[in-house]
């Protein structure tokens, strides 16, 4: 059985965040650690460790995760100035929390994908 995450804790409501979406296949929340003025996290409620354990049936979840990132730019006003979405993958992708989720950043320019 998979340990638990403190994003499993968000989406059933043991643990505070920011909760700016949610429905049957995904939460969306703000990063209490932000990197630009959005950080936005959107992740799928059930808990799926890293996107090599993704299966062919999450391909909605995955979508969905997708499409409500960028409603969420456009509520957030980011979407014409830009923004990144980004998932990390494993430590070398620098993945802190093994429960798959997609960054929302936005609010300034966010520069080169990698400073080095
Ligand atoms: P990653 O490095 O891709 O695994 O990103 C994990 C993200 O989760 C980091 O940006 C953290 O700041 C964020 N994070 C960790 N704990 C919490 C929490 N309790 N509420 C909101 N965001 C969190």
């Amino acid at each position: 059985m998979l340990k638990t995450t403190v994003f499993s804790q968000i989406i059933r409501g043991e643990i505070l965040a920011d909760i700016l979406y949610q429905d049957q296949y995904i939460t969306a929340f703000r990063d209490v650690s932000p990197k630009a003025p959005i950080h936005i996290l959107i992740v799928p409620n059930i808990q799926i460790s890293t996107l090599n354990d993704v299966l062919k049936s999450d391909t909605y979840m995955l979508g969905r995760m997708v499409m409500t990132a960028i409603s969420i730019a456009k509520n957030e006003g980011i979407a014409e100035s830009g923004y990144r979405l980004i998932m990390n993958c494993n430590k070398d992708g620098g993945q802190e929390v093994y429960h798959i989720h997609l960054h929302l950043l936005g609010g300034r320019p966010l520069g080169a994908i990698l400073d080095r």
